[in-house]
């Protein structure tokens, strides 16, 4: 699309980078995308085109043999592959994450380890916070870690990981008592632990089970799973940066980049819906002319484009903070939840445009129609977005005297 959604002041790399993806979106996701999705299909040969472009270490740094480049690098590459088909920004999105962690809270020793490969694609990354009884509510965790000599030992049920099939690598966040003394807050005694494992299905290491995908509505294609731990037992040079109890804030600092990534995906969920929605627009005629001649339609592509526009922008804007440094908690909120809501609404006037088309399968929209609800949830719900945007606004604004 030639004029909705450009980014100034970029440079020439991100330029070359960003080409370079649309590209293989153009070429190699979207021609195929909806079959694959609707056979449930994981996209191997679109994972290899991937890992080929060196998008699994986009923004692992040089040293570790990725690309060094910056969230809004990473923000805009995710936009073009949700643009193609959210499913396969949901695969690099937590191994984003969790090389994200490793990169900020690793040990050196964890992170020679783990980085090389993971910007290889080698060793691929998925996050465990949800529990089947919570999602929102982290701190109500019930897994537990038991310290045994140099291990711990890791019992509980984990809910929702995306990628808990396909990937080697885990971060888990856990409860563990150990060194924090009864009524300790929540958040100060959990632990996150990387948890190597095979991919696939069944118990891919002793103690630990992934029972299969779960079956969803949309965001097929990528694997969401439950991983159930049963005496599982990590060496304690695996605890995210070697100390226990700073599990809570590394998963938090790994989710509100996760937040501009959502964000960068409903953009790019949304851009597809209107670009549908535009040509489909001119092509079908009612009394008389093209549908994008009634001026009701028009309103509803006036509206969309405008969506897209400001979605954009916020994204762009949450990652250029936290590019430069500052904290961009309130910034990432509000991109997730404008984002998500506005991508909801433009895939659904799409929708509308295509008549009864788009109730078939046959239409691309159908499957934005399925895709769209899901970023709604993840990464926080908009209540959850609202309650973080509210609590930084009262910070902000604080009455003074
Ligand atoms: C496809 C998919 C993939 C996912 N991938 C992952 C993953 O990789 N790793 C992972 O850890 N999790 C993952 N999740 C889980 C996701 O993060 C949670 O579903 C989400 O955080 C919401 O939690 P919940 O489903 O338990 O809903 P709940 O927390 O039970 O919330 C239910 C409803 O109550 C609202 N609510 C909750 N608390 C409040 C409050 N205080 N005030 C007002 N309203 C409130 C919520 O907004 C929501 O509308 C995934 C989920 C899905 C659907």
């Amino acid at each position: 699309m030639a004029r909705l959604a450009q980014t100034a002041g970029l440079t020439d790399i991100q330029q070359e980078i960003l080409s370079t993806v649309r590209d293989f979106v153009d070429k190699e996701i979207i021609p195929v995308a909806t079959e694959l999705e609707h056979r449930d299909e994981y996209p191997q040969q679109i994972v290899d085109g991937l890992k080929e472009l060196g998008l699994f270490g986009l923004m692992i740094p040089e040293e570790y043999g990725g690309l060094g480049e910056s969230l809004l690098t990473y923000a805009l590459c995710v936009e073009e592959i949700a643009r193609g088909w959210m499913s396969v920004s949901g695969i690099i999105n937590t191994h984003f994450i969790v090389a994200y962690m490793l990169k900020q809270h690793g040990t050196q020793e964890q992170k020679d380890y783990f980085l090389p490969r993971m910007a290889l694609g080698e060793v691929r990354g998925a996050f465990s916070m949800s529990e089947p009884a919570l999602g929102s509510d982290v701190s109500a965790i019930t897994s537990k870690a038991v310290k045994d000599g140099d291990e711990y030992v890791l019992n509980g049920q984990k809910m929702w990981l995306t990628n808990g099939g396909s990937s080697t690598l885990v971060a888990v966040l856990v409860r563990s008592d150990e060194g924090h003394p009864e009524g300790t807050a929540p958040h100060k005694s959990m632990t996150t632990f990387l948890v190597e494992k095979e991919p696939g299905f069944g118990e891919v290491r002793p103690g630990l089970t992934i029972p299969g995908k779960i079956d969803k509505m949309g965001y097929k294609g990528v694997d969401t799973t439950e991983l159930i731990m049963d005496g599982l037992r990590i060496p304690a040079n695996r605890v995210l940066g070697g100390t226990t109890g700073r599990g809570f804030y590394q998963m938090m600092d790994g989710v509100e980049v996760g937040r501009v990534n959502v964000a960068a995906r409903g953009c790019g969920v949304a851009q597809r819906a209107f670009e549908l929605g535009v040509s489909y627009a001119q092509q079908r005629h009612t009394f008389g002319k093209p549908i994008a001649q009634h001026q009701a339609i028009q309103f509803k592509l006036a509206e969309m484009a405008t969506k897209v526009e400001a979605a954009h922008a916020m994204m762009v804007n949450a990652a250029r903070k936290k590019d430069s440094g500052e904290r961009n908690d309130l910034e990432a909120g509000m991109a997730k939840y404008l984002a998500s809501e506005y991508c909801k609404e433009v895939v659904e006037d799409a929708f509308r445009i295509h008549g009864g088309y788009g109730f078939s399968k046959e239409y691309e929209i159908e499957r934005l129609y399925r895709e769209a609800p899901m970023l709604l949830i993840g990464e926080g719900t908009a209540e959850i977005q609202k309650m973080i945007i509210g609590r930084r606004l009262l910070e902000e604004y604080r009455l003074q005297g």
